[in-house]
């Protein structure tokens, strides 16, 4: 039986970043988890000792914080300032764009529209560079009060939202406002892996689709290649194979959801090695 990876997979370049300057700096505190894989963080506690702070009250001072992939607030970074942290800055330069955009166009003038989600860290950490009164983050259309808002608008993205969606706030601001500058701030690493994944989905015969149970972006993953090849199943790692899945079929087509390492993915790929 011929195993093919999917021609994108795993690990998109924020997370992989993070793990890199993980790795380069042993014996520190991230703070929130750099990535949702908890195999990959007993990993980086196991060789390099780096354990995990869920709240800012954990961080002692003077320790050294890494800064997850989803970035932090402006005021939660100038506490860890005022502690002397030592801050190792891991925020994906795609979160740290809408970031600075909301800081720039909120001291132009503009009022500043986000969409996302506002319990999301990664928009509580964008919406903490503008300035509260003129700062507003949207769901749908519907949650614009263009009551509060300025002849002159600027609007970003959270990083993982799909494009039509942000279209139709887009839409809905020009519609009724003057000047509307739009940054484009979605990234495309979600979508390059679900549409590599559905291209090989519809040849293989049985396709594996590596992640967590739980994680959104893999069980995404998963009902995609589902549509395409029936046999599609979800394992969080290789203790999950089962061989009668294999039986008869010629071409097993592999995936991996955003956090998913790729030691893991090569340990299932010798799983299956062995048995198919
Ligand atoms: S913004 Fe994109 S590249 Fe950065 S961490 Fe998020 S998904 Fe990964």
């Amino acid at each position: 039986m011929k195993i093919q990876l999917a021609s994108s997979y795993g690990f998109c370049y924020g997370v992989k970043r993070a793990i890199e300057i993980a790795q380069h700096n042993p014996n520190s505190k991230t703070y929130g988890p750099l990535i949702h894989n908890k195999d990959e963080i007993s990993r980086l506690k196991q060789n390099y000792n780096i354990d995990l702070a869920t709240s800012i009250d954990e961080l002692r001072p003077q320790e050294t914080v890494i800064i997850r992939t989803h970035g932090i607030t402006k005021d939660e970074l100038q506490i860890l300032k005022k502690q002397n942290n030592t801050i190792i800055n891991a925020t994906c330069p795609y979160v740290t764009k809408p970031q600075q955009i909301v800081e720039q166009m909120s001291k132009e003038g503009y009022s500043v529209v986000i969409f996302g989600d506002k319990d999301h860290p990664e928009i509580k950490g964008v919406y903490s560079y503008g300035q509260e009164k003129n700062t507003f983050i949207v769901n749908t259309p519907d949650d614009i009060d263009f009551g509060l808002l300025k002849s002159k608008v600027a609007v970003v993205s959270q990083t993982t939202r799909k494009p039509q969606d942000f279209e139709k706030i887009v839409n809905a601001l020009t519609s009724r406002i003057k000047e509307v500058r739009v940054f484009n701030t979605i990234c495309n690493a979600t979508f390059e892996n679900q549409d590599a994944a559905m291209e090989l989905a519809q040849e293989a015969d049985i396709m594996i689709v590596i992640g967590g149970k739980h994680s959104s972006n893999t069980k995404q993953l998963h009902s995609i290649c589902k549509s395409y090849c029936k046999d599609s199943f979800l394992i969080e790692n290789e203790s999950e194979i089962v061989p009668q899945w294999f039986e008869g079929k010629s071409l097993c087509g592999i995936s991996a959801g955003a956090s998913t390492p790729d030691w893991i993915v090569q340990n299932v790929i010798n799983t299956i090695n062995q048995i198919a």
